[in-house]
């Protein structure tokens, strides 16, 4: 495939640095081959993560210079406010300082104590949100999200007998609502078909089940559907994303993601009582109701970022770069995660180093090796993220144990990619000489972050 073209030219740039062989060796030591340990001086082309990297446009920096501080009443608020409803459709917008704080104040509005709520798998931090105020979590995913090589097309999609059956197996009293993530994270970035949102609606509408959305990568999920599903292939992305929303009750939304910001986010509902609710909790929480958190310059830039993040030729070039990236990996035969999603390439760190053990840490020792090689930065999404087994104490090895490459937004350029594909590929090649990692030091809580590892004989 052709590298897509990019819809920007470059205005400012940040030099980077490519430490030599000698330093990477030495560099991810001192990280005990953690990549989060890694400071960040030392890395060439970061694709840790794809939250608040994002390079803003001219048009948002200049945003940011009419920044309204006032404490109550921002002008910017309204700004929000209109770009919401606009993009979005929803008239009434509770700003927080980031996704999570969105999460906290609809789930702690919607969740009781021994509560489920189902959702297309799961995120971290929306896990967590629904688990403090005594809520559990449950999977509905379609089961081809689990398999690595199924080449589905709308993967994210919820599977509408694992919802019958949670109400047949909880009632309906049980279930807080339902949570529907756009472009599912953890799935890959992968999508949910407006068929099946539609159908979902008619299920929650039998059940009176509120829909409540994580939207946080809403805008690139609406350019799947526009590319993959019967019917939308002319259809303006902002007229997709109204019409996605339109099924929800309401949808929580981290902008470091779509909105092309650093930081930021928000709640948006037409559910006047959800809004009374958390609009009521916004200010225990994160500040005012027209600030949330974000200083006045933020949420310009968010309601700008909104906005931009909706065209067309954006979307296209942004969805396309991360294909690019994966298909220069599937052309030399290195094992990922199928189809390519939407923010991220995954490799598949079992069938990349078979001659390793589980407890060897594939994922783990992969994403040093690709460090050492080329000074790109991967992050560990296999066992060592997964933890160890509250009730036993033992490790516990999921099915998928990935690597992630993350693309942050604007950043990077196509020959960034081409850098990164040739230094997985020659790793690729010499895979057998690349030994297996043993843990030294284990935190407590998510150990992923500080754990550290020393190289094994091979
Ligand atoms: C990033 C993210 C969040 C949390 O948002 P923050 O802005 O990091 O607090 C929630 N849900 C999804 C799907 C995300 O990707």
């Amino acid at each position: 495939m052709q590298p897509p073209a990019e819809p920007f030219k470059i205005k400012v740039v940040e030099p980077v640095n490519l430490p030599s062989e000698e330093r990477r060796k030495e560099a991810i030591r001192e990280a005990g081959f953690n990549t989060f340990l890694l400071l960040s001086e030392d890395v060439y082309i970061d694709l840790l993560t794809d939250s608040g990297t994002a390079a803003m446009s001219d048009n948002q920096w200049a945003g940011m210079m009419i920044g309204d501080e006032a404490y109550a009443g921002s002008k910017n608020f309204y700004n929000l406010e209109k770009a919401v409803l606009d993009v979005l459709g929803y008239k009434y917008v509770v700003p927080t300082h980031q996704g999570r704080g969105a999460e906290h104040l609809m789930f702690q509005h919607l969740v009781k104590p021994n509560q489920i709520v189902p959702r297309n798998m799961y995120f971290t931090t929306s896990k967590l949100h629904v688990e403090i105020p005594g809520g559990k979590m449950v999977d509905a995913i379609i089961d081809e999200a689990h398999d690595p090589e199924n080449l589905h097309p709308f993967k994210g999609d919820m599977d509408l007998n694992k919802m019958q059956k949670y109400v047949d197996d909880y009632g309906v009293e049980k279930i807080a609502f339902v949570s529907v993530e756009m472009n599912v994270n953890m799935a890959g970035g992968q999508p949910v078909s407006m068929d099946n949102l539609r159908k979902l609606r008619e299920f929650c509408n039998d059940y009176k089940l509120k829909m409540i959305y994580d939207a946080t990568r809403s805008s690139e999920n609406a350019y799947f559907i526009r590319e993959r599903e019967t019917g939308y292939e002319d259809t303006p992305i902002i007229e997709i994303l109204r019409e996605m929303m339109s099924y929800s009750d309401g949808s929580v939304y981290s902008s470091k993601k779509d909105c092309l910001v650093n930081i930021g986010g928000f709640l948006a509902t037409n559910d006047k009582e959800i809004f009374e609710a958390t609009r009521n909790m916004v200010v225990i929480y994160e500040g005012l109701h027209t600030y949330g958190g974000m200083a006045g310059r933020d949420m310009e830039a968010v309601a700008r970022g909104l906005r931009e993040g909706t065209q067309y030729e954006y979307l296209k070039y942004r969805v396309n770069q991360v294909r690019y990236l994966g298909e220069m990996l599937m052309e030399a035969n290195v094992p990922i995660v199928k189809p390519t999603g939407g923010h991220a390439i995954f490799l598949n760190a079992l069938k990349f180093l078979p001659h390793l053990e589980r407890e060897q840490w594939p994922a783990q020792t992969l994403a040093g090796a690709i460090y050492e090689d080329s000074a790109v930065r991967a992050m560990e999404r296999g066992a060592v993220s997964k933890g160890r087994d509250k009730e036993t104490g033992e490790n516990v090895f999921p099915a998928l144990e990935l690597v992630r490459l993350t693309i942050p937004r604007r950043v990077y350029t196509n020959t960034h990619m081409e850098y990164t594909a040739s230094s997985i590929i020659n790793l690729y090649e010499k895979r057998n000489t690349i030994p297996g990692l043993k843990m030294v030091y284990e935190p407590k809580y998510l150990r992923f972050f500080q754990a550290k590892f020393e190289q094994m004989p091979l």
